[in-house]
């Protein structure tokens, strides 16, 4: 049965995360000695260069925690990921996470999946028939999926469930995008990644996370003061939407609709409530119909505020490449915009707003009327 360890922990003290991240290992039955001289895959979520106090990246010390704990068994550790816009970005994110300086200290090694490293496999998902993955995955025995806790503007939230489509290579991740144009779709196809991969083991950075507007500059850092481990990854993200208040997410609501996990998998720990702000992006208290039916109204659109600094990140992460620079200034393509919100995700200067359509807000509180559910306004 799928088990989920969560444990209180306020600080990134090294000691004391290795020893609670041990405790949740036995306590959810994993079992290390498995693993002897086996080639381990560190998957930590690194959106881009940003340091451990922005809470956008899966913390250092947690990394070093799980490396330390996998070196008792294997030498053969490597920290990997990637983002969607370039080789020197992801490099560059390698360093100011500071997960280039952990590998050097542990002797371990660090990879990016670069855009041409790619593989081709049969799914049977309900979005993808045919999955694209880093072709590298087949030099791993085994992926501990390492994610940070972050809202998600287009997911609502991002766990263990969505860190997998790190392991998407770029091109492809452009590509998922426009396949997964609406919420709905975009959530049915991560969780088909996630029935695809299923990874043996997460351990979910929850010390710090960020709420609000996440996962990139936007979010707002919040203490939480927990760590996750699981040997299922939607169980545990099943555990911290009860947690955080995301009783909606659709990635959840799919893996429980599609049978891919049963309500009854064992909790071991003291489960808080720690209410998260949710992003703007779009409300998933509509029902999915009406966020079908009304997708371009209800959702939140990109505007370039005053604080555009011209550095085309946004341009370049576009996937529907409805960005680009005219007359000195940065213009959406609205005919082509797929409200994936990768500008916003990528932009470093809090550039980009969103804003909903006067029917999309009149739709809302239409909505809310209906299913007598109180209003929340966004801030
Ligand atoms: S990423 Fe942000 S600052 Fe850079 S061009 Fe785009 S909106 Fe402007
Ligand atoms: S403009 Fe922004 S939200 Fe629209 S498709 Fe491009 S990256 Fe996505």
């Amino acid at each position: 049965m799928p088990t989920v360890s969560i444990k209180k922990c306020k600080t990134y003290d090294k000691k004391k995360v290795k020893k609670l991240i041990l405790d949740s290992l036995k306590e959810i039955g994993f079992n290390l000695n498995k693993w002897k001289n086996k080639r381990i895959l560190l998957k930590p979520n690194l959106l881009g260069p940003y340091p451990p106090k922005d809470c956008i990246t899966t913390h250092p010390i947690v990394i070093e925690a799980v490396a330390e704990i996998f070196k008792k068994v294997t030498k053969k550790i490597t920290i990997a990921d990637s983002s969607d816009i370039s080789f020197e970005r992801d490099t560059k994110a390698l360093e100011v996470t500071g997960m280039k300086k952990v590998a050097k200290k542990l002797k371990i090694n660090t990879f990016i999946f670069k855009a041409e490293d790619m593989m081709h496999e049969k799914t049977h998902g309900k979005v993808l028939k045919e999955i694209c993955l880093a072709k590298s995955l087949k030099d791993f025995d085994l992926i501990v999926n390492i994610p940070k806790l972050k809202t998600h503007m287009l997911t609502e939230m991002t766990a263990a469930v969505k860190n997998l489509f790190g392991l998407v290579p770029s091109f492809y991740k452009r590509k998922y995008h426009i396949l997964g144009k609406n919420h709905t779709k975009f959530a049915n196809l991560i969780v088909d990644i996630f029935k695809h991969i299923k990874p043996e083991l997460s351990i979910l950075d929850a010390i710090e996370g960020l709420e609000g507007d996440g996962p990139g500059k936007t979010g707002i850092p919040k203490k939480t003061g927990l760590i996750l481990t699981s040997d299922n990854a939607l169980a545990l993200d099943l555990v911290v939407a009860d947690i955080t208040g995301f009783e909606n997410l659709l990635t959840n609501k799919y893996g429980l609709e599609r049978g891919l996990i049963k309500k009854n998998f064992k909790v071991i720990g003291e489960k808080p409530k720690i209410p998260y702000k949710k992003p703007s992006g779009i409300k998933l208290t509509l029902a999915p119909i009406v966020i079908n039916l009304f997708h371009d109204f209800v959702v939140k659109k990109p505007y370039i505020n005053e604080k555009c600094q011209k550095c085309m990140k946004c341009v370049g992460a576009c996937p529907a490449e409805a960005m680009k620079l005219k007359n000195g200034k940065i213009v959406i393509d609205r005919s082509k915009c797929i409200y994936c919100y990768c500008c916003s995700e990528f932009c470093p200067y809090k550039a980009i707003d969103h804003k909903r359509s006067f029917i999309g807000n009149y739709l809302e509180r239409l909505h809310n009327k209906l299913m007598k559910r109180p209003t929340k306004k966004c801030s």
